[in-house]
């Protein structure tokens, strides 16, 4: 006998999160189960364009960050949402909370794929890689970077900020861990992978050899964590931040080197618009 299920389900393309943006890497078509209001914000995500689309986002001149909104028929209004990232972090304002955990990372070594999508360095990460972000066990997707830093500390900005991607695979709402990085030290993790950073749009390198992105994080993970966006487009308003405090280091010639490729590819701070950073009390 023949049954016809009704299926009640979303038939979606499955998205590779990149760039804090969403561009088209896998195209297994998956059943995602939408949940209630995460519907719309992850409508926006699967409505993000991939570098094949017709819409392209810079982060200066007519395609800049004030134009965002207005850019790709309107798909991108979200970017003049009230909900948005980076913000500058008011470190006398901030709130000191108990109820919030410690970051709790179980990362795996990975083998290193690294590309450029035109708008940053992507270092893509195998699966079976997590953090437990109060209390949501969140799967690590991929790091990128940012010259300079996104988010300011009390105004200072840091001369490159990484942003390691993770998203709930319940919900599919992310949440993405910031870490600084200052003048100082060479960074070990780094150096094997400087002369091979891709330096063209669509270029990538990958290499058998495993990565431990752990060994990127600074012994101290105290943080600052606030509801925020995405910060390319569509600017979707589904991620949770959490800004460690305390910077790594990379060489000045490590770090001209990320800025040479990437150049300027920081997003403006966003408006506070009442929302409240939060740290460990
Ligand atoms: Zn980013």
């Amino acid at each position: 006998m023949k049954t016809n299920f009704l299926k009640l389900s979303v038939l979606a393309t499955l998205l590779v999160i990149t760039s804090c943006s969403v561009q088209e890497v896998e195209t297994n078509p998956q059943e995602i189960d939408l949940g209630d209001k995460s519907e719309q914000a992850l409508a926006n995500v699967f409505n993000g364009k991939s570098p094949e689309s017709d819409c392209n986002f810079e982060y200066e001149g007519k395609e800049g960050p004030e134009f965002w909104s207005s850019l790709c028929s309107g798909e991108w209004e979200d970017c003049a949402g009230n909900v948005q990232s980076p913000i500058d972090i008011i470190t006398s304002s901030v709130v000191e909370d108990g109820g919030i955990n410690n970051i709790n990372i179980n990362y795996e070594e990975s083998q290193v794929s690294i590309i450029n999508n035109g708008h940053t360095i992507q270092f893509n990460y195998d699966g079976g890689s997590s953090a437990d972000l109060n209390n949501i066990d969140y799967d690590l997707l991929q790091f990128h970077f940012h010259t300079g830093s996104e988010h300011t500390i009390d105004g200072k900005r840091y001369p490159m900020e990484m942003h390691l991607v993770h998203q709930d695979p319940v919900t599919k709402l992310l949440a993405v861990i910031g870490i600084f990085f200052e003048e100082g030290e060479e960074q070990e993790v780094l150096k094997e992978y400087m002369g091979k950073l891709p330096k063209y749009k669509g270029d990538s390198y990958s290499s058998k050899s495993t990565f431990k992105v752990e060994e990127l994080l600074p012994d101290d993970m105290e943080f600052y964590t606030y509801s925020g966006s995405l910060t390319t487009p569509a600017c979707s308003e589904i991620v949770t931040w959490y800004v460690v405090k305390e910077p790594i280091t990379a060489s000045v010639k490590q770090l001209a080197n990320f800025e040479e490729i990437m150049h300027e590819n920081y997003r403006p701070t966003q408006e506070l618009n009442g929302r409240i950073i939060r740290t460990k009390d």
